[in-house]
């Protein structure tokens, strides 16, 4: 059956491999589509981190600028200290009670005026500070800068009425904000940029990753050697995140108050504390589904194929079932398979290939062994291999089931398919074709007359009794003879009873041969016996016979007749046999007929 020019297993084919093409791209269409989830997810999580981070940036600044003025009204700070080291001591007593009473833990003091610099932290040697305009000079202001020790925030408010006279600066570090992100699961390395790293004269922290300056001292040593290895690349400068070896990654650009660059807080978060796995898991599932899909289309297409070759197999099946031939497939000697038609031949009990194997090896068991025919084996080959390796002839069996003779035209092939040697043999009956053809064929070489074989029977016979006794070595004799004077009967009876004449002679003189004799009439009133295995004198006694046995013939009960034999034992060939034979009949008319004589010139009187 065809739909579009297709066959119908076409049609399996093109809706399975576009069931595949169709599947395999909704599978990537999965993949896709997680992964651009995921990178929202990621994208979600990198600006939340950044987002965090920099609101916790601008409260510090904002606390630190709060703090600077609040401290800015502190009268102590009017007056400059006596020294340096006094400086150290006075400030340090502000950081106390800050740590003690606020949430300030790590706060640096600073006061500048034309005299020198007075810091909490160190007694510091004198310095001048440049010329240049201070930051918060005219206003409190607050800002991230790199001094020669840190990164850090700085607020700066002027502490008398000259502008710019006296300053007080509170610097604060970024590790309070890494402690508020890290409560947040979010891991900072603040890094410092080369040019600031660069500046540095005693380095706060101590900590380095390459050339960048680690601002926050509780940073964790692996994360500070990946916040290096991306600090160089622009990922700070862009909204951007990597993911990779369990880690979200973003960072946070430090800038000071003109916009200049200062250094980048980079942020990590592990990837196990964003939630994916809920996409991963969709994915999974949709991904087993269209396992589960795929798994039935071939499961489905593997059941529609062995439904359809099963289906077709029965169709075979009874297609060779209803074949009135008997079809087998065989390996020479065993059945292997065979069809309904074949136990209609067998005995009734019979009725499957068990019940035949339990009695007989092979269907050649039936066959009757006869020139001719089909026989087991033939020429050093199985019956089935010498068919099949002669397509060309016409092979017959002749078999015998029970008293039931048939003949059978054999047509049999190897099979392409099979590993095994195997054939398939089509048994076509063909009884009473070859039973009528046998009919016509002795029609035909049979005289309508007296029913003894013609004229052509006894030139192929003689041709073929020849052969045999050359090839087989034994000795042929051949009888001729001739009515005598069967002119006169004619005339004196009249022709029918000419003809009841040689009909009778015939029938008297056939029956006195054996099966392998032939009676032949090869003339008006001349026949001619050819007697296998028979030598000269065999051949002599028994035309005596026939001689005799024609004197005792009356036709109508009154007419009587001779007959003369010429006999010769057959040597040189068909033709000098036949005319030896020929001679001696000859020789026995001459000689006064109602004789038998022999060839050779030799004359026997029995
Ligand atoms: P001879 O003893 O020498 O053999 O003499 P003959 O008369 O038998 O031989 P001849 O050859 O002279 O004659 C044979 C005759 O046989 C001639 C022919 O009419 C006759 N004849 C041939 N065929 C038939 C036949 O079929 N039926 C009948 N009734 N006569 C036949
Ligand atoms: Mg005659
Ligand atoms: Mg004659």
């Amino acid at each position: 059956m065809k739909t579009l020019g297709l066959t119908r297993g076409q049609l399996l084919i093109l809706f399975f491999a576009a069931a595949v093409i169709l599947l395999f791209f909704a599978y990537k269409k999965i993949d896709a589509d997680t992964t651009a989830q995921i990178k929202t997810r990621y994208e979600e999580a990198s600006a939340q981190m950044r987002e965090q981070a920099e609101q916790l940036v601008t409260s510090k600044m904002q606390t630190t600028l709060a703090l600077a003025i609040s401290l800015s009204q502190n009268s102590d700070l009017k007056t400059l200290p006596q020294s340096r080291s006094d400086a150290v001591k006075k400030y340090s007593q502000y950081i106390e009670t800050m740590r003690d009473e606020t949430p300030f833990k790590n706060v640096w003091l600073e006061v500048t005026d034309e005299e020198g610099i007075y810091r909490s932290w160190r007694t510091q040697q004198k310095i001048v500070p440049d010329a240049a305009p201070k930051k918060g000079c005219n206003a409190p202001a607050v800002f991230l800068q790199g001094n020669e020790e840190d990164l850090l925030i700085t607020a700066a408010v002027p502490l008398d009425g000259a502008p710019c006279s006296r300053m007080l600066y509170v610097h604060t570090h970024f590790n309070s904000i890494s402690d508020a992100l890290q409560r947040k699961k979010i891991d900072a390395v603040v890094l410092a940029n080369e040019a600031t790293s660069g500046t540095l004269r005693d380095p706060f922290s101590g900590m380095f990753a390459g050339p960048y300056y680690v601002a926050n001292k509780h940073a964790s040593k692996t994360l500070i050697e990946r916040a290096a290895s991306a600090a160089g690349t622009d990922s700070c400068s862009k909204p951007s995140y990597t993911a990779a070896d369990g880690f979200l990654q973003t960072g946070v650009p430090l800038l000071d108050d003109t916009g200049a660059p200062l250094g980048c807080m980079m942020l990590f978060r592990s990837i196990e504390t964003i939630a994916i796995e809920d996409l991963r898991s969709k994915s999974t599932s949709l991904k087993m589904l269209l396992f589960t899909a795929m798994s039935i289309l071939i499961a489905l297409l593997g059941w529609i194929t062995f439904f359809f070759q099963k289906r077709q197999k029965a169709y075979y099946k009874e297609i060779i079932d209803s074949s009135s031939n008997v079809i087998i497939v065989t390996d020479g000697v065993e059945i292997i398979d065979v069809n309904r038609t074949f136990f209609s031949y067998l005995p009734t009990a019979i009725a499957s290939i068990d019940a035949f194997k339990e009695k007989y090896n092979c269907i050649c068991d039936f066959f009757v062994i006869e020139d001719g025919f089909l026989a087991p084996e033939m020429e050093h080959e199985t019956w089935v291999e010498y068919a099949a390796n002669r397509p060309e002839k016409r092979h017959i069996a002749k078999i015998k089931v029970e008293d039931d003779v048939y003949y059978f035209q054999v047509k049999a092939a190897k099979l392409k398919q099979s590993d095994d040697q195997r054939f398939s043999v089509v048994f076509t009956d063909i009884t009473r074709e070859y039973l009528d053809e046998i009919e016509l064929e002795r029609i035909s070489l049979t005289d309508p007359l007296t029913k003894v074989w013609n004229r052509r029977y006894f030139d192929e016979t003689m041709q073929k009794e020849f052969e045999r006794s050359r090839r087989y070595g034994y000795l042929v004799s051949l009888l001729m003879i001739d009515i005598d004077h069967f002119k006169k009967i004619n005339d004196r009876y009249g022709h029918a009873i000419g003809d009841k004449v040689l009909v009778t002679l015939c029938e008297s003189l056939n029956i006195m041969l054996r099966k392998e004799d032939s009676f032949c009439r090869i003339g008006g009133e001349e026949f001619a016996v050819i007697l296998p295995h028979t030598s000269r004198e065999n051949a002599l006694i028994i035309a005596d016979r026939m001689r005799k046995r024609a004197l005792e013939i009356a036709v109508d009960e009154t007419i009587h007749f001779t007959i003369s034999i010429g006999v010769c034992e057959c040597g040189k060939s068909v033709e000098a046999c036949y005319q030896s034979a020929d001679k001696a009949l000859y020789l026995a008319k001459y000689s006064g007929r109602n004789r038998v004589e022999q060839c050779m010139q030799q004359t026997v009187t029995l």
